[in-house]
């Protein structure tokens, strides 16, 4: 008898952009193709989880109908295209959004065979894909829009960033390209590793396209495709530098490109709760711990979804911090849609702690077949651990940020924040300190191994110690690194003293 196969399906979302009907056509989804839930991932994307076999062509053709996609969401191709998923009626958002849902077509392969295996096409035979070649890229490839005003993206995790640069009136006047970031490694093997882009170059307003595409062309031919852990774009400009970078780019491109200016300033803002977009219209940022999109005792939170959306004709945003911002709320209704997810009891942002509400997780078990233990099913009880720990040291209001994940491969970017745990075998993670919250530092390796359930002590001695040594506005991974890792790792074998 064959095995009762399950798949995930994640769905394309450029920007993370969804109308009221499509998330209502998803929603209807989950019931009928899936386990009742709905993920949001940390690339702004949807996913079902535990779709049957038997299923799965008729969870996707209705994905198409919905005017969605699950092509390239997953394989070694271009990914989902990110951005900032502020809603905001300016000149500056409108082009960051047009131009994520360009890129993503125009990096979108050109097979058929996605829609003669599932929509019923008609064969039509394969012409090679004018971009992808025939062998496609040597491993995935993750593109993010960001301005500096707002990283929530955390562009420079991505194998290529494009940063606004914008004159007085909020206009894009160019791009700063960044390459060569990527989160994945292996434990214990060293010739892995996270890193972060470098800035590379600097292009015009409109040449996003033109370099996204030549970008994509030096992966494919230059990535090393005899080892998939070596495989991505980082590898290649770690080990080739970023002037040959460049010189490659300038070669396809037919002119001589300018070394990048330093990178600005980036900051992660507050989207969640209420604001103005601008043109009348508000928006509300909901917490979605982990991403889940679920019906539990308690909190309804699918049904209450459903219902403002459907009421209201409110389009959801999928944020990379996987939360729900629902934009184009007329003020007048916002007083009966606190009422309804109210009473199905959805949280608001103010009601939980900073660490809890900047905190990410992977899905892991058990769903993920890398996983190597748990990741959203012990989220919240780690966050509740790393949150006693706090408020013993007087620290409960402090924004930090906690990022899980079940393995090393870094889906919810561990590697990047205050505080990442990362599993390294069942019931076991290793714990990084040191990056920064704005994304643009990375994380150094703290413990190796350390229990689920001891997380939160194995943290107490640093946060102990920030609480009494740390420089007036300096955050938990500046002090962390201000430090650095050989003083933080004695710190917990002596801690210092109440
Ligand atoms: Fe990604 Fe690993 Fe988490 Fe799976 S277990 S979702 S591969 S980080």
């Amino acid at each position: 008898q064959d095995k009762d196969w399950q798949f995930m399906v994640r769905v394309r979302a450029p920007a993370g952009r969804l109308t009221a009907a499509q998330w209502l056509d998803l929603d209807a989804l989950a019931d009928r193709d899936a386990d009742g839930t709905m993920r949001l991932t940390t690339r702004q994307g949807v996913q079902f989880h535990t779709v049957r076999r038997g299923d799965l062509k008729r969870c996707i053709a209705s994905i198409e109908e919905a005017l969605l996609t699950t092509m390239a969401a997953c394989g070694d191709v271009a990914r989902n295209i990110t951005t900032s998923p502020a809603p905001r009626r300016d000149a500056l958002h409108a082009r960051l959004e047009r131009e994520a849902f360009a890129l993503s077509s125009a990096l979108l392969p050109r097979t058929r065979a996605h829609h003669e295996i599932f929509l019923g096409d008609a064969p039509v035979g394969e012409q090679g894909d004018p971009l992808y070649g025939e062998s496609y890229l040597p491993r995935k490839f993750k593109t993010s829009l960001a301005h500096p005003a707002d990283n929530t993206p955390d562009i420079l995790s991505n194998d290529l960033g494009f940063i606004a640069r914008t004159d007085e009136a909020g206009e894009v006047t160019g791009w700063i390209v960044t390459v060569g970031g990527g989160m994945g490694m292996t434990h214990n093997k060293p010739a892995t590793y996270p890193r972060l882009a470098d800035p590379v170059t600097v292009i015009g307003p409109d040449e996003v396209e033109r370099m996204a595409r030549a970008v994509v062309r030096l992966f494919r031919d230059h990535g090393d495709r005899s080892d998939r852990r070596h495989a991505r774009l980082k590898y290649v400009v770690a080990e080739r530098g970023v002037d040959w970078v460049r010189e490659r780019l300038s070669e396809d491109l037919g002119r001589t490109l300018p070394p990048a200016p330093p990178l600005p300033r980036l900051d992660v803002p507050e989207l969640l709760g209420w604001h103005e977009q601008g043109d009348g219209l508000i928006w509300l940022g909901l917490p979605i711990p982990s991403g889940r999109i679920a019906d539990k005792p308690g909190l309804r939170l699918r049904t209450a979804l459903r219902e403002v959306i459907g009421r209201f004709g409110l389009d959801p945003i999928a944020t990379p911090q996987q939360d729900l911002i629902l934009s184009n709320i007329r003020p007048q209704d916002r007083e009966a849609l606190v009422g309804i997810l109210r009473g199905h009891g959805v949280l608001f942002a103010e009601e939980l702690s900073p660490v809890a509400r900047w905190s990410l997780s992977c899905t892991a078990l058990p769903t993920c077949g890398q996983a190597l233990t748990e990741g959203e099913r012990v989220h919240a009880p780690i966050v509740a651990q790393v949150q006693d720990v706090l408020a013993r040291h007087g620290l409960l209001q402090e924004r930090i940020s906690v990022r899980l994940t079940g393995c090393p491969n870094g889906c919810a970017r561990p590697y990047s924040g205050d505080i990442g745990v990362v599993g390294r075998s069942p019931g076991i993670y290793a714990l990084f300190v040191g990056g920064d919250f704005e994304g643009t530092r990375l994380s150094f390796p703290l413990v190796d191994k350390v229990r689920t359930e001891d997380v939160g002590e194995a943290l107490d001695p640093l946060l102990a110690a920030f609480a009494v040594q740390r420089r007036t506005g300096e955050s938990f991974g500046d002090f962390c690194h201000r430090h650095g890792p050989e003083a933080m790792r004695a710190l917990r074998e002596a801690p210092v003293p109440a």
